[in-house]
């Protein structure tokens, strides 16, 4: 331990969506001290002193992340924030069916209806709201139409119910991303018990006998010990099973390999990541709509989507959805096209998937990025191949609505439900909705890394709290429900004292 040792009641490592929930609803009380440590800048409440493509919502940065030139399932934020300051600003909620799955592994406390109060206080604290009707281009209120042509009703789409097709919550207002740092830290910031320390990077717990002893960071190239009664994990789904794996909590075998000694063997450490895959259908735009959406771009309004369909494949249960349907219109995501040509298509992603893949550590260095398998479409029974067909499916039958074909013409080539399994795997991307790697449970699942209340298994004072401990995905974006989550525990935590 080096001598400049400094010790709080509560250290949150990790400000991201989750992170900042946790030091701004634990500071609002005064008698507990809480740091708040991210690895990348804290750039401060000034919006001045902000990247503008940090807080340009029209489109996804590759800025502040960690990784610059990564495959895409790879991308996550590295700056106070996390990354709700790279991400699409697009708000859903998940389904009753999702939450029971959640409940059965965590308690009770996970139910629609016991996460209720948490969903609103989030979606309050966010300033989410509609999208204003400028926003639209004539793509997205066509897809509205087309949506209907298909037979969908319209859903409210930040709560559960059914199938259908509607217009996400955003946390955006004019063109401006609203990240969870300015959202949850702005008013908690003058707060004398709140410290906050960016550019800090931690490199390891120092854990012994399953209490965690400190937090091992690294700042401009400083090694201190922060010292604190309790630590909340917050480093999202990729770096918290990373930083539990190098303190020596996971797999033992793996850990053996990497000359970590195994403080506690938890074989769930790194598995189960689960991640929403997805293929986008190209269309080729008019020239009509190539220059709407230009007249678009010139008012400063040009957004590739504002609208999805919670759409059910064939193997879906009754009444509920497994698949998101996104036409989108605008620049591209990846590459550039000419001035005043535009991408248009349709996406259809697999909600709930059922396979599964790993973070795994390389090196117990802290420096050396983690190897993340999504093991995307690898499961056996070929169930997320078969929802991603459905989904493909009803992409063909929506670019083919009366609402959408005027618009945008099908490419050459056959239909993309058609397409062999390996054509189908060459064009996977990803809805960046990784969640799994330290994953609740009871305590007769072998894979359980937390309790339902987020307790690290076979320690005292560790707990985790992000995208990670969702031990499934739900059929929604997952920036809602990590806030909610994470409002929740903060809470039960809160109640603790
Ligand atoms: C490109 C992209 C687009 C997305 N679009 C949407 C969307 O439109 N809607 C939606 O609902 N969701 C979206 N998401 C997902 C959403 O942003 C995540 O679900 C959410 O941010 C998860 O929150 P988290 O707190 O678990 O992790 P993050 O928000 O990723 O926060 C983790 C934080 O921990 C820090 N950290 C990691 N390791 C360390 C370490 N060793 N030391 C210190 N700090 C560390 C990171 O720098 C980061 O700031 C998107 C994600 C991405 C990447």
């Amino acid at each position: 331990m080096t001598d400049d040792a400094i010790g709080y009641d509560t250290l949150v490592l990790g400000g991201g969506v989750a992170g900042c929930v946790l030091a701004a609803r634990l500071s609002e009380d005064p008698d507990r001290t809480v740091c708040l440590v991210e690895a990348g800048p804290d750039l401060g409440p000034d919006r001045n002193t902000w990247p503008d493509g940090v807080l340009n919502a029209r489109a996804l940065p590759r800025e502040e992340v960690w990784e610059r030139h990564a495959p895409a399932h790879r991308i996550r934020a590295r700056l106070l924030g996390g990354s709700s300051c790279i991400n699409g600003c697009w708000n859903t909620w998940g389904s009753e069916a999702d939450h029971a799955a959640w409940a059965r592994r965590g308690g009770p406390r996970w139910t629609a209806t016991a996460m209720e109060p948490y969903r609103l206080a989030a979606l309050s604290q966010m300033g989410m709201s509609q999208a204003p009707e400028r926003e639209f281009s004539p793509w997205s209120t066509s897809a509205l139409a087309a949506a209907a042509e298909l037979g969908y009703s319209q859903v409210d789409m930040g709560t559960p119910g059914g199938p259908g097709y509607g217009t996400p919550l955003l946390n955006a207002v004019d063109g401006v991303r609203h990240n969870a740092a300015f959202a949850y830290l702005d008013e908690a910031r003058p707060r004398p018990n709140l410290t906050i320390i960016g550019n800090a990077t931690v490199e390891r717990l120092d854990i012994r006998g399953g209490r965690v002893r400190g937090a091992l960071v690294e700042t401009d190239g400083r090694q201190r010990t922060l010292l604190a009664d309790s630590y909340l994990l917050a480093c999202g789904t990729f770096g918290s099973p990373a930083l539990l794996m190098r303190s020596g909590i996971g797999p033992a075998n793996h850990l053996l390999d990497l000359g970590i000694r195994s403080e506690a063997d938890l074989p769930g450490v790194g598995s189960n990541l689960v991640d929403q895959p997805g293929v986008f259908v190209p269309l080729q735009p008019t020239d009509e709509l190539n220059a709407a959406l230009a007249a678009k771009e010139a008012d400063g309004d040009l957004y590739v989507s504002r609208m999805l369909v919670r759409a059910a494949s064939e193997l879906c249960p009754v009444g509920s959805w497994d698949l998101h349907i996104l036409p989108v219109a605008g620049p591209p995501l990846f590459g550039k096209l000419p001035p005043g040509q535009y991408e248009a298509g349709i996406s259809a992603f697999v909600m709930n998937p059922a396979s599964r893949g790993t973070v795994r550590l390389t090196s117990a260095d802290s420096a050396t990025p983690p190897q993340i398998d999504p093991g995307f479409l690898t499961d056996e029974d070929g169930h997320d191949l078969a929802v991603l067909r459905s989904g493909l499916e009803i992409v063909q039958r929506m670019a083919a609505t009366t609402a959408l074909k005027s618009l945008a013409a099908p490419v050459q080539g056959q239909p993309a439900h058609h397409l062999s399994d390996q054509d189908l795997r060459a064009r996977l991307g990803t809805y960046w909705h990784p969640v799994g790697t330290c994953a609740m449970g009871t305590a007769d699942d072998p894979l359980a890394v937390v309790d339902g209340e987020g307790r690290v298994r076979g320690t005292t004072n560790l707990r985790v709290v992000d995208a990670s401990v969702l031990p499934t995905v739900p059929a929604a974006n997952t920036q809602l429900p990590v806030l909610a989550a994470a409002e929740m525990l903060a809470d039960l935590i809160r109640g603790e004292r």
